[in-house]
């Protein structure tokens, strides 16, 4: 299986509701199907769902919860030779040496999370891996403004300043020319 298996980094990124999860979760399955080891991990602080990466059509996949992207490192075994990584941009900025480590080991990563925030901001871990991944698949949803346009951005629905709010009805999905900059 090894000798088959190129060491890969595919990172799956949009803005929110755009079908992130969902795409992981497909990659995730298809390797499955093919007899590969699959491992999949979300950071401990997204607390939408349990111990499984959940997409907002209803499907999942078991995952480990984990405090931080060191402990990814204890979990993964030679038998693994897929990783799976949701909300990629809650991890810290160590995540991106987890993932060039678990490369060198010939695994095959599939990173998912937002590109930016809801002020246009990159996540700087993000960032990195989309500089460092190949395919980059970029997703986006249906604006919710304009109902017709691509959506790219996230835009914030309340005033609130931090910068990691969880939470969906928080957020729509905007089109550049309804997304709505928030000043800070
Ligand atoms: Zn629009």
């Amino acid at each position: 299986m090894d000798s088959v298996l190129n060491p890969q980094l595919v990172v799956i990124t949009g803005c929110m509701f755009s079908g992130k999860t969902e795409e992981l979760i497909r990659q995730l399955k298809r390797s499955r199907i093919a007899g590969l080891g699959v491992v999949t991990f979300k950071p401990a602080r997204d607390t939408r769902t349990g111990a499984e990466v959940k997409s907002r059509s209803g499907g999942t996949l078991d995952a480990h919860e984990v405090k931080d992207s060191a402990e990814i490192l204890t979990i993964v075994k030679d038998v693994d030779h897929v990783v799976g990584i949701d909300e990629a941009q809650f991890f810290d900025p160590g995540l991106v040496d987890v993932v060039l480590q678990l490369i060198r080991k010939k695994k095959r990563v599939i990173v998912s999370g937002l590109d930016t925030d809801s002020f246009e901001k990159p996540f700087e871990v993000m960032a990195q891996l989309i500089a460092l991944a190949h395919p980059v698949v970029k997703l986006t949803a249906v604006c919710m403004k304009c109902r017709v346009r691509e959506a790219t951005r996230s835009q914030r629905l309340n005033e609130s300043f931090d910068r990691i709010q969880v939470g969906d009805g928080e957020y729509e999905p905007r089109c550049l020319g309804c997304y709505e900059p928030v000043i800070r």
